[in-house]
């Protein structure tokens, strides 16, 4: 095993950026580098900052050397010279690059838009890091999906969860994005179960949940309104207690002026946070309420940067790097800012 993994990034968008940051901050890995389809500001500013900057196929060098930014070659090239390959491409479109990751011998990180048999596991590092150890391909779940793991897995390894009903209240966009909406109205999901419980069993197997979502004028973050009936009778103190040695949740009050997502998007900026980024999810602690045997809680997500420290950890299970999930997360949150409460 290579003592520095190199990992590809093939798609450099709202995801693929934060991921090669995200890698170059660790020790274990670095970026060989990142293709862009367009010469755009951000591959102009991806050579800025030091990445290799590759085509995303052979036609499309031209457009490149046409707008005066330069590519060391194309995707194959990058391929060529990784051991590992992060697919951030859009949505459906990591999995028309199966083959060719194949035929490059390369362990694989598809990200959730992808559908669930594009990879061998879906991935979720607290729930299932043991799972992707050693695999070929992992599907890192969406960015709902990883909000709804994070605080449920706890509580159901732990006590047990009998139910979960949640409702995504969704954001239509995000802040980059011009091209989609509503920015008017708010639009629910009319497929009922929304994806997002099926996608949390893809993790959490035989966790009984039902899900149901709407989008709503925002682009920030997502918000979560979630009801469960654990399998004995809790306290809310118990469920805070639970999560507070559980990674990657983080807890805001409304008394002390957090009352939205606008203010914890303002926490993300005041603490110093690359991009405004939030990889927490946020939970309001004076929100849980348990009633009747019923614990009901909300949660923020940031959709652009809650998946990007399971993104890392999956490079680690996927490349054997580290065979104990606890360190290989710590590891991450360390090089990420995040607070350690549960080592
Ligand atoms: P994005 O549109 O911001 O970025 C995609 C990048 O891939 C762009 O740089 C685009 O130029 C490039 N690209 C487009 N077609 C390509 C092709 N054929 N080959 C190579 N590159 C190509 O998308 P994103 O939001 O970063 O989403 C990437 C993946 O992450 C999707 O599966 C998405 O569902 C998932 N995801 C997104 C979010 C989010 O909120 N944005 C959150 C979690 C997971």
């Amino acid at each position: 095993m290579p003592m520095v993994v190199k990992v590809a990034i093939n798609g450099y968008g709202t995801i693929g950026r934060r991921v090669a940051d995200a890698v170059e901050a660790q020790r274990d890995m670095k970026v060989v580098g990142v293709t862009k389809t367009r010469p755009t500001y951000e591959a102009a500013i991806a050579k800025e900052k030091g990445f290799k900057l590759f085509a995303s196929s052979a036609d499309k060098v031209k457009d490149f050397e046409n707008a005066g930014i330069d590519v060391e070659g194309t995707l194959d090239d990058l391929l060529g010279e990784a051991d590992v390959v992060v697919d951030c491409t859009p949505s459906k479109v990591g999995a028309t690059y199966i083959d060719k990751y194949k035929s490059f011998g390369l362990k694989v990180i598809f990200q959730g838009g992808e559908k669930a048999d594009v990879a061998e596991v879906s991935f979720n590092a607290y729930a299932n890091y043991n799972k992707a150890y050693g695999a070929n391909s992992v599907r890192v779940v969406s960015c709902n999906t990883t909000g709804l793991c994070r605080t449920l897995y706890p509580i159901h390894a732990e006590i047990g969860i009998e139910s979960v009903y949640a409702v995504m209240v969704r954001r239509a966009a995000d802040p980059a994005d011009t091209k989609r909406g509503p920015i008017n109205a708010i639009e629910p999901s009319l497929k009922v179960p929304s994806h997002h419980g099926p996608d949390v069993r893809t993790v959490i197997e035989d966790l009984n949940i039902f899900t149901m979502a709407v989008k709503v004028p925002t682009t920030v973050m997502h918000l979560h309104s979630i009801i469960l009936k654990p399998k004995r009778d809790v306290s809310a103190e118990e469920i805070l207690n639970i999560w507070r040695k559980s990674p990657r949740i983080m807890f805001v009050e409304g008394k002390y002026g957090v009352k939205s997502t606008a203010q914890v998007m303002d926490v993300a900026r005041e603490i110093g946070r690359p991009r405004s980024d939030m990889y927490e999810i946020v939970v309001w602690s004076d929100g849980v309420h348990v009633d009747g045997g019923t614990v009901y809680y909300y949660q923020a997500v940031h959709q652009e940067s809650d998946v990007i420290p399971e993104n890392v950890d999956a490079i680690r299970a996927v490349m054997q790097i580290e065979d104990d999930k606890m360190k290989s997360i710590e590891t991450t949150d360390r090089s990420l800012g995040i607070e350690v409460r549960y080592a």
